[in-house]
């Protein structure tokens, strides 16, 4: 785990652009361009279907805000934002992350492709399986819970539920 390049830098902790509980960002060391950014879960998650739904939204969430800081901080004209979701794909670090290159008129970065020609045979065989497969997208995984807040006191009596109610508003109150 130690020996991720990732998780080390987390653990060093330097030039960081920005961090939270869940997620890191750096400056890209070898960057496609200027202020090239790359945003990762601070959990060592190898490929995006590790990541439990709650956090690769907020991974996603913090990609977008970086985006729209390298706009106005770098002085970018667009962003390509890209994850590299394994071997296949080009990634070349096995710890998730999520690329924001900024982007600026002839700036001469190729993230063209030739188009395929497929055959209607390929095309609607290829639709069917992946309707099978997303047929049950949608039920997402919420964040866990918090712990419930332990009172030190006990009520006294075992109060009435409006009175229980006004209880727990009274108790919540004094919390700062
Ligand atoms: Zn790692």
């Amino acid at each position: 785990m130690t020996s991720c390049a990732l998780c080390q830098e987390i653990k060093q902790g330097k030039e960081k652009i920005y961090e939270d509980d869940m997620v890191y960002a750096v400056l890209h060391p070898k960057p496609a361009s200027l202020g090239h950014i790359v945003v990762f879960p601070k959990k060592h998650y190898q490929i995006v279907e590790q990541i439990p739904d709650y956090e690769f939204g907020h991974l996603i969430s913090i990609a977008n805000k970086l985006s729209t800081a390298v706009f106005e901080g770098a002085g970018a004209q667009g962003t390509n934002i890209i994850i590299q979701n394994g071997l296949a794909a080009g990634q070349q670090i096995p710890h998730v992350s999520v690329h924001i290159i900024p982007r600026r008129e002839n700036d001469n970065l190729a993230f063209q492709w030739d188009t395929k020609q497929l055959s209607e045979e390929e095309m609607s065989t290829v639709e069917l399986q992946l309707k099978e497969e997303t047929k049950n997208l949608g039920a997402f995984q919420k964040e866990p819970k918090a712990e419930p807040i332990k009172l030190d006191k006990k009520p006294e009596k075992i109060p009435e539920l409006s009175d229980q109610e006004n209880y727990l508003i009274k108790q919540l109150r004094r919390i700062p």
